[in-house]
């Protein structure tokens, strides 16, 4: 049955288990890291690192609070680096589950950076070592197992949920009600597009730019992405 996460992260305290339980469940490799100036370590996705907790610091109401962001591959409904593939099998979508899953023909595509172009949110990397493109992928194993996701089932504060998809959409909507009681400008991101639905407590943009497809036009490479698509002949969503 289609499944999808809920990540509230109006409940988010940053504590980085499921960045760590990713790591654990993948057997990816710690990095070596260095002081940048924030707590998010490392600074970015990377070819070991395919959950990573974003932190930013934001004004509001004249005082400054921090923001948290754990990010993931969204398993887009219609996912755009599905079309973008020129190698059949680099990309599975599981019509099951709804995962959208790199397989180790990624390595065989001849243009790697048409992975992480054709991405809204800009979530394909690169393993250096294997050639491989890689991000999340839904912990597709033991989901077919009846078991969460390795981040879901480590996250202490009910900030990540995961289940079919009218639950967690119903979920979602409970969630935004109560939220919306302290923060009237809480919103759903993306609800109906992605199996990752976050809520966030005010603008998409504070917490990281490419969080909400909305914000994606920006300039990350040759083209925009509403150019790539356009090139593609998909519409621009
Ligand atoms: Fe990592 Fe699995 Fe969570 Fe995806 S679902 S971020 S692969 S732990
Ligand atoms: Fe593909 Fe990006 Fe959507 Fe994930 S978020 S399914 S990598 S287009
Ligand atoms: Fe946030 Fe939960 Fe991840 Fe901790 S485990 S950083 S509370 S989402």
């Amino acid at each position: 049955m289609d499944k999808t996460f809920f990540i509230d992260l109006t409940k988010c305290t940053a504590c980085r288990g499921c960045q760590v339980a990713c790591k654990q469940w993948k057997k990816l490799p710690g990095e070596e890291t260095e002081n940048w100036g924030s707590h998010q370590n490392p600074k970015d996705l990377n070819g070991n690192t395919l959950k990573l907790v974003r932190f930013s610091e934001v004004e509001e109401d004249e005082k400054m609070q921090w923001l948290f962001f754990p990010e993931q591959c969204r398993h887009c409904v219609e996912p755009p680096c599905l079309d973008a593939m020129t190698v059949p099998g680099a990309i599975v979508h599981d019509q099951e589950t709804g995962a959208v899953v790199y397989t180790e023909l990624t390595a065989k595509e001849p243009d790697k950076d048409l992975f992480r172009m054709s991405c809204p949110y800009d979530i394909p990397r690169l393993n250096e070592e294997t050639g491989r493109v890689v991000k999340c992928d839904m912990c597709n194993d033991r989901v077919k197992a009846g078991m969460l996701p390795s981040c879901v089932k480590t996250c202490p504060t009910g900030t990540m949920n995961f289940g079919d998809r009218e639950d967690m959409l119903e979920l979602a909507e409970e969630r935004l009600a109560k939220a919306q009681e302290k923060f009237p400008d809480a919103e759903l991101v993306d609800a109906d597009e992605v199996r990752v639905i976050y809520l966030v407590q005010t603008d998409p943009d504070s917490y990281f730019e490419m969080l909400s497809a909305d914000a994606s036009s920006i300039q990350k490479g040759p083209l925009t992405r509403k150019q790539f698509l356009a090139k593609l002949g998909r519409p621009f969503k």
